[in-house]
């Protein structure tokens, strides 16, 4: 499982981070940090994608589902299951 974090589209609204402890604070800029995440280097926005680790796949959905602006998607397979 892997997921996508759309820095550019994420608002700060912090749900995530209370969801999942790989998403972070970060008050200077008003946005969430994905923990390990690497950015893609064929995007023009801030696009990090990371591995899920094991045991961590509920809570990275829970973390997802929470994101008022789909900046958090999950990938299971290659395919898309959230949003
Ligand atoms: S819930 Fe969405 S908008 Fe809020 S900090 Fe997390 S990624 Fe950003």
């Amino acid at each position: 499982m892997r997921v996508k974090f759309d820095r550019d589209t994420c608002v700060g609204m912090y749900q995530c981070v209370a969801e999942w402890d790989a998403f972070e604070k970060n008050l200077n800029d008003g946005k969430a940090d994905l923990r390990g995440g690497e950015e893609e280097d064929d995007e023009d926005d801030e696009v990090f994608v990371l591995a899920v680790p094991d045991g961590e796949e509920l809570d990275a959905k829970f973390a997802a589902r929470s994101c008022p602006v789909d900046a958090i998607e999950v990938y299971e397979d290659g395919e898309r299951i959230i949003p």
